[in-house]
């Protein structure tokens, strides 16, 4: 080898006999075979990768994580949880079919819903989906799914997804559930009989807010469709994000477990302060724990902006579930392109802040909002 060729293929062994104790980050674009018999071999099931668009071991670690701590059969990931949003639709709904979705969405979901799906020639109807009547009457004759989150943002109202699943099912509605908020720690929506489930892994599967990952997770023929999709809209996750999320997902229970019972301190210390009219914070979500996402009101004459002033180390940060607590100011982010009417109706309010409740020592927590509110 001259020195250009040298320079190029230097030697890099791919140790086979040598097992890592940690999954080894398949940085790769494609992947290699002896010769044109073996490639064939793709194509017949006998290799499971040739192109990391199409799928890489390190993603498809997050999918079948994500989906063994669900109770489904496959996962799918992909780059945000959006893009598994719209694959989990697409996994179901075409041109020519509605959608009946909760009115009380994700701000990024409802943007997806509202105007993307409607260039899809996916139509989409809005309701309360606390109403039977409501579902109900929503139903058309090409309705094909109903769409829900498990808890919701920043009210945390939690759904009885029993109950609106056996609504859809005796449609002939297929469901899917966003359980972003809750983790399969809290919540398993397969279980009561979801057919998707979607997961933004940007919050508590990934737990460190340093990847943007998302996943759907159903059962083999849906989840086939769902892959097909991210693989053909080109939405398929880095390997080295994949590999990130996974090393987050490891530590769900631990951090879940610390997170809700420090958010339960929270709330208690919170709660009867005369300076907050209201603190919302789900009961009964599960034996396992209620979240880890508190909202609090505050009083009227209280400066919503001087008060984010006063929450010395804890960050100012417009997402959740990262193991440091944050606070965000619903109104000015999430909720910031819903109208002022529609809000008012959810019960979204200017005085509004949502803590997501890290890892740190409860008193410590305590302490911040105890000073801020003296
Ligand atoms: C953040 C979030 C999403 C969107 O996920 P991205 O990873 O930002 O694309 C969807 N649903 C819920 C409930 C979320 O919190």
């Amino acid at each position: 080898m001259r020195f250009q060729t040298k320079n190029v293929h230097f030697p890099q062994k791919i140790e086979t006999s040598e097992v890592s104790k940690t999954k080894p980050i398949y940085q790769t674009s494609a992947f290699t075979f002896s010769d044109f018999d073996e490639m064939e071999g793709y194509f017949e099931g006998e290799k499971s990768y040739m192109y990391t668009r199409m799928g890489n071991p390190n993603t498809d670690d997050l999918g079948k994580g994500v989906a063994d701590l669900e109770g489904a059969e496959m996962g799918v990931a992909s780059a945000s949880g959006l893009s598994a949003i719209l694959a989990g639709v697409l996994a179901v709904a075409k041109s020519g079919d509605h959608i009946i979705a909760t009115e009380d969405l994700y701000g990024g979901t409802y943007q997806l819903f509202a105007r993307e799906l409607a260039d899809f020639g996916i139509s989409v109807t809005f309701v309360d989906c606390s109403s039977r009547e409501e579902i109900e009457d929503a139903i058309r004759e090409n309705t094909v799914l109903l769409y829900t989150e498990s808890i919701t943002n920043p009210l945390l109202r939690v759904e009885d997804l029993e109950g609106i699943i056996k609504i859809a099912a005796s449609h002939g509605l297929k469901t899917m559930v966003d359980n972003t908020f809750a983790t399969p720690y809290l919540i398993r929506p397969h279980e009561v009989g979801a057919d998707i489930v979607a997961h933004s892994a940007t919050k508590y599967i990934g737990g460190h807010s340093d990847v943007t990952a998302g996943v759907v997770t159903g059962s083999r023929e849906l989840m086939m469709k769902a892959k097909a999709k991210v693989s053909i809209l080109g939405s398929n996750l880095g390997p080295f994000d994949g590999w990130l999320a996974c090393r987050g997902l490891k530590t769900l229970s631990l951090r879940m477990e610390r997170q809700c019972a420090n958010a339960e301190k929270l709330v208690d210390s919170l709660s009867g302060n005369a300076l907050i009219k209201k603190v919302f914070y789900p009961t009964g979500v599960s034996r396992e724990g209620n979240g880890a996402i508190v909202t609090i009101d505050l009083a009227e004459g209280i400066d919503v902006f001087e008060f984010s002033k006063r929450m010395q180390w804890i960050k100012v940060v417009p997402t959740l579930a990262g193991v440091e607590t944050s606070i965000t100011y619903p109104v000015g982010t999430s909720h910031r392109p819903v109208p002022k009417k529609t809000r008012e109706k959810l019960g979204v309010t200017d005085s509004m802040i949502r803590i997501s409740v890290g890892i740190e020592d409860a008193e410590d927590i305590i302490d911040v909002f105890k000073k801020a509110l003296s």
